[in-house]
């Protein structure tokens, strides 16, 4: 037991030191960091492993002229303003309407697209216009300016992380109606005949790209490589090739509402997981998934045990107070806030102006979350261990720390497994917030499914059905362990 513990912190120590290595080094200069919300075709979309679309498009060669290596960061799109603000990203393309508000937050660029937000509405719903949507059930995308109009001029709207789930909550029958840009507007419609757009526009609006106040020197240099693809003409191309693009797939998810029950259910599963290879977004968010459960897992166990033992050995012996009291502020945080607030926390503030890989983000904080949950079920069981073993083992001569090593950890251990366990299928469940960092993770991948699909039941089943079978997996391994742990007593 002893030496299984000990090559069990060594591999996690290892792993972390690895998984750090991987965030470090390789430094290519420069770079040119682009944020942007890659659910708003045809301005961004994701396909297969890259972002593309208008946006994209027209940054890549922006940055290619001005001699930057560009990257592109997804997030959501409230977060957008925040994180060029904030100097985590040079630049965000991401239709972003002009306004007034957030022209005191950021400089813009020159517009390039001219557009508007409309109504979507099903084919037979009785609402005509804006004066019929008092009272209905209206979803809009959080932060944008058709969430702005619809809060300010008609009532609180529902807000969804991206207009694709509000048209699938549309779809769903959970919405009357859906308030967003013109363009996804129109791509999401050709793609569900059930829906049409409402003739009758709400806003007029203007996109432009969104640039750190701090950051002028950028600003003028965009603006004029966007004013010579506007005169060069290069500019309408992009725009017109990802218009028509678009137009071109549009007719891919239309079966979705044609036919009975079965043969929906069919296409439903072609479109959602055969079509374009969809079934790999859930592939790779499971690895995603997998890698962030593991490697937190190790992370947690090294804190869990460091401070359970830290806590234990201060309560026994009456030293390491300052330690103790260090632990004890560590438990009330990690114990007292949600994991999603740590996670953003994590990532946004405290490695807000650095470059991580988001993996990396995800384990520290899933795994400084996971540590304190270890932490006091480990220390329940080295409580649980009677005092007398620990005097016994001290009469013989061991000191303290061989004590607890040799006689009442390898207890302990076996005493709380099952609470360990659960605490390891908690945590793999867990990380299915990493979707706010725009991990993408297994729930992300079936987000992504729904967002180009628009449907909302099979990539939720397929995601459930994923997580329990890893979990049953887990359960089964975890009871073989202790039964083998109980036969070597
Ligand atoms: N144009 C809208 C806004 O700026 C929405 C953009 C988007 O969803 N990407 O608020």
């Amino acid at each position: 037991m002893k030496s299984e513990l000990k090559n069990l912190l060594a591999v996690g120590m290892f792993c972390l030191l690895a998984l750090l290595g991987t965030g470090c080094g390789q430094e290519k200069a420069p770079k040119l960091v682009m944020v942007t919300n890659a659910a708003f075709p045809p301005f961004e979309y994701v396909e297969g492993k890259k972002i593309d679309g208008i946006d994209p498009a027209i940054i890549r060669l922006i940055a290619e002229n001005l001699g930057f290596e560009l990257e592109i960061q997804d997030m959501n799109f409230e977060s957008l303003i925040a994180a060029v603000q904030s100097g985590k990203a040079d630049i965000a393309a991401a239709g972003i309407t002009v306004t007034e508000e957030r022209k005191k937050q950021v400089l813009f660029s020159m517009p390039y697209v001219v557009t508007k937000q409309v109504i979507i509405v099903k084919k037979d719903s009785p609402i005509s216009n804006s004066a019929d949507l008092k009272n209905k059930r209206i979803g809009v995308q959080h932060g944008t300016t058709g969430d702005m109009y619809v809060t300010k001029n008609i009532q609180e709207p529902e807000r969804y992380a991206n207009g694709p789930l509000a048209v699938a909550a549309l779809c769903a029958g959970k919405l009357d109606a859906a308030v967003i840009d013109g363009e996804p507007a129109e791509v999401f419609v050709a793609q569900r005949p059930i829906l049409k757009i409402l003739p009758e526009p709400l806003t007029a609006e203007e996109y432009a790209f969104a640039i750190g106040k701090h950051n002028p020197e950028l600003y003028s240099k965009v603006n004029s490589e966007l004013a010579k693809l506007k005169n060069s003409g290069q500019l309408d191309e992009i725009i017109a090739h990802y218009r028509q693009t678009h137009s071109q797939n549009a007719a891919q998810t239309q079966a979705l509402d044609k036919g009975g029950l079965w043969e929906q259910l069919r296409s439903s599963f072609e479109i959602n997981f055969v079509k374009d290879q969809r079934y790999l977004y859930l592939w790779r968010g499971f690895i995603v998934t997998l890698k962030v459960t593991f490697l937190a897992l190790i992370m947690g166990i090294v804190i869990g045990f460091t401070v359970a033992v830290i806590r234990s050995a201060a309560d026994q012996t009456g030293k390491l107070k300052l330690l103790n009291l260090f632990c004890r502020i560590y438990l009330t945080v990690i114990r007292g806030t949600p994991v999603v607030v740590q996670l953003l926390i994590i990532y946004f503030v405290i490695f807000g102006a650095v470059d991580v890989d988001k993996v990396v983000v995800a384990v520290i904080a899933f795994g400084i979350n996971s540590g304190a949950y270890v932490a006091e079920i480990i220390r329940s069981g080295i409580m649980s261990i009677d005092r007398g073993q620990m005097e016994a083992g001290r009469s013989l001569g061991l000191s303290y720390a061989q004590t607890m090593r040799c006689v009442i950890l390898p207890q302990a251990f076996k005493n709380v497994l099952p609470a360990l366990g659960n605490e390891f299928i908690v945590l793999l469940k867990e990380t299915s917030v990493s979707g706010f960092i725009a991990l993408q993770d297994l729930t992300k991948g079936g987000d992504i499914i729904r967002s180009q699909t628009y449907d909302a039941f099979l990539p939720l089943i397929a995601v459930a059905l994923i997580y329990l079978a890893v979990v049953m997996l887990l359960s089964t391994l975890l009871n073989g362990l202790e039964k083998r742990l109980k036969k070597n007593e």
